[in-house]
């Protein structure tokens, strides 16, 4: 379980502590220990058992999570895993008890951490209408009575919905602002939502550890477009995308960009994670800037292993690199 303040991404790691060489994984964790209240969040933080995910039997195999809390904690973030390799994420404002979940592939694992927890469940928020992302909504709406928040652009597509946002918006989820950044590529209504106050946004099959989404929907230029509005977000903001394809994904950008050292760091850890059970969720956005081969279309390396011409611009050599990891 992940919890993580209103007003600042710092965060500190626990005992199954996930450092990379040269890289933290919790970037905020020096100023964390700067903070006041340094006394609490340790009180706080070795009260708090590991948490035994539910469904840790499931094919993701997540047998444990590094429990992540700060002092002044009042946003929860929760991975459940779904499917064969979906996450959703649970929200969980702790000062008022409102729930919400992004992406519920499917209601039954979120049911059971919901019961498992006695909460109920307020809002689905949706990045985008696929079915491995909504699949769960009617259930959830149906047995809690919650409210289905999607784009205006799918509408038509995302099953029970009830709030559209658009591009722009700024929407309250008990107290915490959200804002709705449009990221089509993958699809041509897909949304990412960004908790300012909590450093985190979900992207959905926007923006993965190593990878974007294919494009269903979208062109190389409307994908690049989108991956650079998340660039612009500060380098500490926790990534929470919708697969876990990371070690899969190291393995493509290992192929094209073999002397990048970050990236052989970190696949290197992703092997070791993925080898306990563990998730490689969330990423930061500084790491993927490091890492992702879709954010990094002006690396020589990359262009020289893929033959892309110096003159082609970054949405051409996004299409060649997209085009690549569909063939890998
Ligand atoms: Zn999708």
């Amino acid at each position: 379980m992940l919890m993580i303040s209103k007003a600042s991404s710092a965060m500190a790691s626990l005992p199954c502590s996930r450092m990379r060489s040269g890289l933290c994984v919790w970037p905020g964790m020096r100023q964390l220990c700067l903070r006041k209240g340094l006394l609490y969040g340790f009180m706080r933080l070795f009260s708090t058992p590991l948490k035994t995910l539910r469904g840790a039997s499931r094919s993701l195999k997540v047998a444990q999570f590094c429990s992540v809390v700060n002092m002044s904690s009042s946003l929860q973030i929760e991975l459940v895993p779904c499917l064969s390799d979906n996450y959703a994420y649970l929200l969980h404002d702790v000062d008022t008890g409102t729930v919400g979940v992004v992406d519920p592939s499917e209601a039954l694992p979120v049911i059971d951490v919901l019961t498992k927890k006695n909460r109920n469940l307020t809002y689905i928020l949706n990045t985008h209408h696929h079915h491995d992302h909504t699949g769960g909504n009617v259930e959830l709406k149906a047995r809690y009575g919650a409210k289905v928040i999607g784009s205006g652009l799918d509408r038509e597509r995302i099953p029970g919905i009830d709030i559209v946002l658009n591009d722009g918006d700024k929407w309250m989820f008990a107290g915490h602002e959200v804002h709705v950044i449009d990221t089509p590529g993958h699809t041509r209504g897909h949304i990412s939502f960004y908790f300012p106050g909590s450093g985190a946004i979900f992207t959905g099959d926007t923006l993965f550890s190593l990878s974007c989404g294919k494009l269903f929907e979208g062109t190389p230029e409307q994908m690049l477009c989108s991956l650079r509005k998340i660039m612009s977000l500060p380098d500490v903001t926790n990534i929470y995308c919708g697969h876990e394809y990371t070690l899969s994904n190291s393995k493509f950008a290992l192929s094209i960009e073999p002397e990048n050292r970050a990236l052989q760091s970190y696949a290197a850890h992703v092997s070791h994670l993925r080898s306990k059970g563990l998730p490689t969720i969330p990423t930061t956005l500084k790491l993927e800037k490091a890492c992702n081969p879709f954010l990094r279309t002006s690396s020589t390396e990359i262009r020289r292993t893929l033959n892309i011409p110096v003159t082609a611009d970054d949405a051409e050599a996004l299409g060649v690199i997209r085009q690549a990891k569909d063939n890998f």
